[in-house]
C-alpha cells in the first residue's frame, strides 16, 4: 500500500509534503528559477496552452517549485489546493477580489491587520462594494450587519494588535445561513494552532512572511481552500493579474515550512512563559496572550486553538511609557515584523496602525499605552531579563 501523505503527522507533512524530486534525485528541493518554459515541438505547446496535456507554460501561471510550496502548505492545512502569492497582502486582495463583484457587501472584523483595513475601506468602494465592520467577538453584530447582498465574511483571530480572539465556527454558521462565503487571515495563530477550514471557513489566508518563513528573509503569502472553490474564484485572476510568488521566494519558504512545528511550538512556549511574567510586574495594566485564562476569550480560544500563538500584548498606560520601555530593551528588536526568530516589540499606534485614525484605534482598545510582542528563538531566560530590565524602567 502506498503511503497517502494526507494520513502523515502535522511534522511529516511540513518536511517532505510536495516533495517532487527530479531525475537528478536532489535532497533538498530543487529550485527551478526560470521564466519560462520549452516544447518539444509545436504540436506539444499547442497541447499544453489547450490544456489537453499537463506541464507548465510560464511562471506567471505556476512554477515547479511554488508547486512544491503550495501542495506542501495545502498538506499542512489539510486544504485540496493552495494558491501562493507575493506577499500576504497579495494573497488577502486575491482572496477578496475572486469572490467579490460590483454591488456586493462584506461583513468584516474591526481588528484586521491595517491594509486589510485599507482594501475594505479604500480601495474596495472603487469597484462598488461596501464594507460593515463589526466588534469582530460580537455573533449578534455579524448578524445585524448581514444584508441580500452579503457574499463574504472577512476576519482576523487572534487580531492584530490586541490579539482578540472570535468565535470562527459560529461565525461560519451565519455566514452558511446566508450563502456567504468565510474568507479567514490566519497569520498569528499558524496552521500548527488553527485550522478554519475545519472550524467551517471557505477561504483561508498567510502571509508567509510571518512564521512560515520565520528568519526575516522574503515576502510571500498564500490562499487555501477547496479545489472547485479556489480554480473558479481564483485561476484566472492569478493568471491574468499577475501576484505569483517567486520561485526563489517558494524556495526558502519551503525551507521555512520544514522547521515551522518546532520554531512555532518552541516560540509558543516561550510566549507562555513571558506573558506570566509581564502580567505580574506591577507597571503593567493589562497583558494579552491567548493562552492565558485572563484572555476576554480563554473559552474560544480554548475551543478553537491548540496552542497561545507566539504574540502577546500588553498595555503601558502611557505612549511615553511605551517608548521608555522600547528604548531599554538591548536584546529584543524594536521592529514591525513578526513570526521570526529573533524577538521583536513594536509600538502598533505609531507604527503598524498610524495609518488607522485615532477614532478607529480607539474603537478596536488600542490606545497609546500598548506595545506588542513577537516572540523568538532566543534563551527564554535572556528575553526575561531584558524585558523586566525595560519594564523596571518605564
Ligand atoms: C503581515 C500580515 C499581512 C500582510 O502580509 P505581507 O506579507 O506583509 O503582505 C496580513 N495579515 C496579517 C494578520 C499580517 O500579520
Amino acid at each position: 500500500m502506498a503511503e497517502d501523505p494526507r494520513d502523515w503527522g502535522l511534522a511529516t507533512r511540513l518536511v517532505r509534503g510536495g516533495l517532487a524530486r527530479s531525475p537528478h534525485g536532489e535532497t533538498a528541493e530543487a529550485l527551478y528559477l526560470t521564466q519560462s518554459f520549452v516544447y518539444d515541438s509545436a504540436e506539444a505547446a499547442d497541447a499544453r496552452f489547450a490544456g489537453d496535456e499537463p506541464g507548465y507554460v510560464y511562471s506567471r501561471y505556476g512554477n515547479p517549485t511554488v508547486k512544491m510550496f503550495e501542495d506542501r502548505l495545502a498538506l499542512a492545512e489539510g486544504a485540496e489546493l493552495c494558491r501562493a502569492t507575493a506577499s500576504g497582502m497579495a494573497a488577502v486582495h486575491l482572496a477578496l477580489c475572486g469572490l467579490l463583484r460590483a454591488g456586493d457587501h462584506v461583513v468584516s472584523g474591526k481588528a484586521v491587520f491595517g491594509s486589510c483595513r485599507w482594501i475594505l475601506n479604500n480601495w474596495a468602494p472603487r469597484f462598488g462594494i461596501e464594507a460593515t465592520l463589526v466588534d469582530a467577538p460580537d455573533l449578534a453584530a455579524w448578524r445585524a450587519a448581514v444584508r441580500p447582498d452579503t457574499k463574504v465574511f472577512f476576519l482576523e483571530s487572534p487580531a492584530n494588535p490586541l490579539l482578540e480572539i472570535c468565535d470562527i465556527a459560529a461565525i461560519c454558521q451565519i455566514a452558511r445561513e446566508i450563502g456567504a462565503k468565510v474568507v479567514v487571515d490566519n497569520v498569528f495563530a499558524t496552521p500548527i494552532f488553527q485550522s478554519p477550514l475545519t472550524l467551517g471557513a471557505d477561504v483561508v489566508v498567510y502571509s508567509a512572511t510571518k512564521h512560515i518563513d520565520g528568519q526575516g528573509r522574503v515576502l510571500g503569502g498564500a490562499v487555501l481552500g477547496d479545489a472547485a472553490l479556489l480554480e473558479e474564484a481564483y485561476r484566472d485572476l492569478i493568471r491574468h493579474t499577475g501576484p505569483a510568488m517567486s520561485p526563489f521566494n517558494a524556495w526558502v519558504l519551503l525551507k521555512g515550512l520544514e522547521t515551522l512545528d518546532l520554531r512555532v511550538r518552541r516560540q509558543s512556549v516561550t510566549a507562555a512563559l513571558l506573558a506570566d511574567r509581564i502580567a505580574a510586574h506591577p507597571r503593567v495594566k493589562d497583558c494579552r496572550y491567548p493562552g492565558r485564562p485572563d484572555h476576554p476569550q480563554a473559552a474560544i480560544a480554548a475551543r478553537q486553538m491548540t496552542g497561545g500563538g507566539t504574540l502577546l500584548a500588553f498595555d503601558l498606560g502611557s505612549r511615553a511609557a511605551a517608548f521608555r520601555f522600547l528604548g531599554a530593551l538591548e536584546v529584543l528588536d524594536i521592529a514591525n515584523n513578526l513570526g521570526d526568530a529573533k524577538s521583536m516589540a513594536t509600538h502598533p499606534s505609531t507604527t503598524t496602525h498610524r495609518a488607522v485614525t485615532e477614532e478607529e484605534r480607539l474603537e478596536i482598545g488600542l490606545t497609546q499605552g500598548w506595545v506588542r510582542l513577537s516572540v523568538g528563538l532566543e534563551s527564554e531566560a535572556d528575553l526575561a531579563r531584558d524585558i523586566e530590565r525595560a519594564l523596571d524602567a518605564c
